[in-house]
């Protein structure tokens, strides 16, 4: 089978959707590996690696006009005439965003959305959402560490002692834990809040303190539950009281990383304009759901800002900024996910059965796969 894999055109993305290392893989499989020119510069694998692992160097149009077309974003209204009828494509395509998928399903395409994937064991190979996230974490706290002006850890030296940085991680994900462990080893001290209360042991398992918000109705328990591990909003009595907690440790915090967020809806405000206002001068906000419209209000997508003495760090795509290894992660997720749309003659087929399969099918023969499964 010919399968292709495009550089990516939207502004700041870096990624690329296979590497040498699964590029070898697949052509050990008997595929004919298509990978545009230009594809892997940013993520530091220039096209002479690729040729190395067996791949063609193309133009989009070569790469775009696969058979199955392995992509990190949702093609462009540009590339999308070069995406053949008939054709698969997988990637992060957005799956809260109909309009998207719509134009997917007009064009004829077999579309899978890695994002839609269960987090269960058995897709925790191919969980996107995770790889990414995990690298976002790690980098809103180097991000942080480089806008703030003093030490993270604590110093004792010949001319004085300098205090441990305070840090605040709002939403415990992939990415929250990441950024409480990766702030831990630069010697930070670090409080964390989140809805659901299993986060609370591997918040404490990583060295950081838990900020107790007790759940004081059945309906809050019942919502912090969550659904398949996934937050859902809360009472508006327990998102009170957080934030009250949350105020104050805001108010004393250097950094604060908010990553809070609840699948399909705008992310909570977690950090209001007051709280901002409140902090210290050179604090730092690095805000994780600025794509989303942020945990704070002040957050402008895209941007860093500084508002009253506060740095507000608002990137949107904190994966892009560590594309080589972004890339890997994301390339080996992709190439797990392969395993259950490609099978052993090494044909495309939609195996229904299959729940991830199920679960990430986006498009197929014209319609919504939404659509269908009515
Ligand atoms: P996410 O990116 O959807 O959300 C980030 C965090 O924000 C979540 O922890 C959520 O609870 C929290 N949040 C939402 N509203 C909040 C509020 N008002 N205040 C504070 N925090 C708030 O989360 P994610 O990183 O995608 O992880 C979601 C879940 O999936 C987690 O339970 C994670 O452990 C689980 N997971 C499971 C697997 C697996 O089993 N294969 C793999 C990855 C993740």
């Amino acid at each position: 089978m010919l399968i292709g894999v495009p550089a990516e055109t939207m502004a700041g993305e870096t990624r690329v959707a296979a590497t040498p290392e699964t590029v070898k893989k697949l052509r050990a499989q008997g595929h004919v590996l298509r990978v545009q020119s230009g594809a892997g510069v940013a993520a530091s694998v220039p096209d002479a690696l690729f040729e190395a692992a067996g791949a063609e160097i193309v133009d989009a149009a070569g790469a775009l006009g696969a058979d199955l077309v392995l992509k990190v974003r949702i093609p462009s209204e540009d590339e999308l005439p070069l995406v053949r009828k008939g054709a698969t494509l997988v990637g992060m395509l957005d799956p809260f965003q109909p309009a998207g998928l719509q134009r997917l399903a007009d064009a004829g395409i077999t579309a899978y959305a890695l994002e839609a994937a269960p987090r269960t064991t058995r897709a925790q190979s191919m969980d996107v959402l995770s790889s990414q996230a995990n690298i976002a974490g790690y980098k809103a706290v180097m991000i942080a560490a480089n806008q703030y002006q003093r030490f993270f850890p604590m110093l004792m030296t010949a001319a004085g002692t300098v205090k441990a940085a305070r840090v605040v991680v709002l939403g415990v994900g992939v990415a929250g834990l990441q950024a409480i462990a990766t702030a831990k080893r630069l010697g930070a001290v670090i409080e964390a809040s989140d809805v659901r209360p299993s986060v609370r042991e591997q918040v404490e398992s990583l060295g950081a303190k838990f900020i107790d918000v007790p759940y004081e109705t059945a309906e809050e328990k019942e919502a912090a539950e969550g659904v398949g591990g996934y937050a859902r909003p809360m009472p508006q009595s327990w998102l009170d009281r957080q934030k009250a907690e949350v105020a104050k440790r805001v108010a004393q915090a250097d950094v604060v990383i908010t990553t809070a967020l609840i699948p399909g809806r705008p992310a909570p405000v977690l950090v209001t304009a007051e709280m901002v206002q409140a902090m210290k001068p050179g604090a730092v906000i690095v805000d994780l759901a600025a794509e989303r419209g942020g945990n704070c209000p002040l957050t402008q997508a895209g941007m860093t800002v500084v508002t009253h003495g506060v740095t507000i760090v608002g990137l949107t795509n904190l994966a892009a900024l560590v594309a080589a290894d972004a890339s890997a992660l994301y390339a080996r997720n992709v190439l797990d996910f392969l395993k259950l749309i490609i099978n052993k003659d090494g044909a495309l087929h939609v195996d229904m059965e299959d729940d991830i399969v199920a679960a990430c099918l986006m498009a197929h023969e014209g319609q919504l796969a939404a659509q269908r499964r009515k």
